[in-house]
């Protein structure tokens, strides 16, 4: 055992994955993409974290509140997967650097892991304070359909490292999801049945919504 197994508290992370997202609503990609991470990773926890307000995209319309719960609804049943509310309580954007120092301050031995697509990834060198994420987080980048890549970003050097996952490929994303739920097509199977179940309930991406 090593020494810094031994500072970790009964029951805190050693290794704690960061996923972060605007899960409008969560499906099936993002939690094959998030157990995918953890057991390739040997991550203790898998963290949900639903932006309050992205930076790098048009508002959602679905509250706050709503992809919240739903997210709740995604991640029941995966006792290594949580959701953390913190983004969605904090005003102003959800910048992602913010919650990674908050998470590490709050796991101060823990080793995270920021769970990214490649999309997302593709696009990180735009992200706030870029390079000091690199620093706090290892980031684990899931392939995705339409983007290909497999080289370390330039801001990521010098960083806890990039790994890129070999995960399989799942051409499923929330614009689909919603999509179908506009048309009134099934959602089952893209999404868990409970969270089918919730935006059937609260009518949930309707013409009229
Ligand atoms: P939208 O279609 O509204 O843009 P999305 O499906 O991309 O949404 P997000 O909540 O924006 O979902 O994604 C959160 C994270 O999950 C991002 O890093 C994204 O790249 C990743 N992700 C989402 N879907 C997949 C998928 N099918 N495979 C791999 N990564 C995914």
């Amino acid at each position: 055992m090593n020494a810094d197994r031994r500072r970790v508290r009964p029951g805190a992370p050693g290794k704690l994955g960061v996923f972060g997202g605007t899960f409008d609503p969560p499906h099936v990609g993002h939690l094959a993409l998030a157990e995918w991470a953890r057991e390739e990773l040997g991550l203790d926890r898998v963290l949900f974290v639903p932006a309050g307000a992205p930076p790098h995209r048009a508002a959602p319309r679905t509250s706050a509140a709503s992809r919240l719960a739903l997210t709740r609804l995604a991640v029941r049943g995966n006792a290594a997967f949580a959701v953390e509310p913190m983004e969605v309580r904090r005003r102003g954007p959800s910048y992602t650097v913010d919650t990674l120092r908050a998470l590490g301050a709050r796991h101060p031995v823990a080793e995270l892991w920021l769970l990214v697509g490649a999309d997302t990834y593709a696009s990180m060198n735009t992200w706030r304070e870029i390079a000091a994420i690199a620093h706090i987080a290892a980031i684990a980048v899931a392939a995705r359909p339409g983007t290909r890549l497999s080289r370390r970003a330039a801001w990521a050097r010098g960083g806890r490292g990039v790994r890129f996952l070999g995960n399989p490929v799942l051409d499923v994303s929330s614009s689909t999801v919603r999509e179908r739920a506009r048309a009134g097509h099934s959602l089952r199977y893209l999404v868990p049945d409970s969270v089918a179940v919730a935006i059937a309930a609260r009518r949930l991406y309707r013409r009229s919504a």
